[in-house]
């Protein structure tokens, strides 16, 4: 298993998990681009948004929920945030394994592209 996303849910990389269920964690994010920076990760490897199937996009609105929570939780919930998903090569995706990058406690004042 060579996913780090993967070895960060089995418990082989020491990470604080801010968030965890039977389907889902987060974590801040290693090198942060804004105040608030939260990885959201689905447990099962899935490796971008193009491998999702049908059965799976009730995850997404799971994954987006613990989002607006943590923002919540955050204190960013008001003042706005940004939820980022990459996708393959092209889209800005390093790590292979589907996640939400949650950003915020700044204006995140770069636009699309
Ligand atoms: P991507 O560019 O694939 O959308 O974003 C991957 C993100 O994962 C990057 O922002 C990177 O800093 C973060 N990341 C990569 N490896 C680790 C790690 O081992 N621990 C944590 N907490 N974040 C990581
Ligand atoms: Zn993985």
């Amino acid at each position: 298993m060579d996913c780090i996303f993967c070895q960060i849910v089995a418990g082989k990389v020491s990470t604080e998990f801010l968030y965890q269920d039977e389907d889902a964690v987060a974590f801040r994010d290693i090198h942060p681009i804004a105040p608030t920076h939260i990885i959201i990760i689905p447990k099962k490897h899935i490796p971008s948004l193009a491998h999702l199937s049908e059965e799976q996009l009730p995850l997404m609105g799971h994954m987006v929920r613990i989002a607006n929570q943590l923002a919540k939780r955050e204190g960013i919930a008001t003042q706005g945030y940004r939820l980022v998903i990459n996708c393959g090569k092209e889209g800005g995706q390093v790590v292979p394994h589907l996640h939400i990058h949650l950003l915020g406690g700044r204006r995140i004042s770069d636009k699309l592209g």
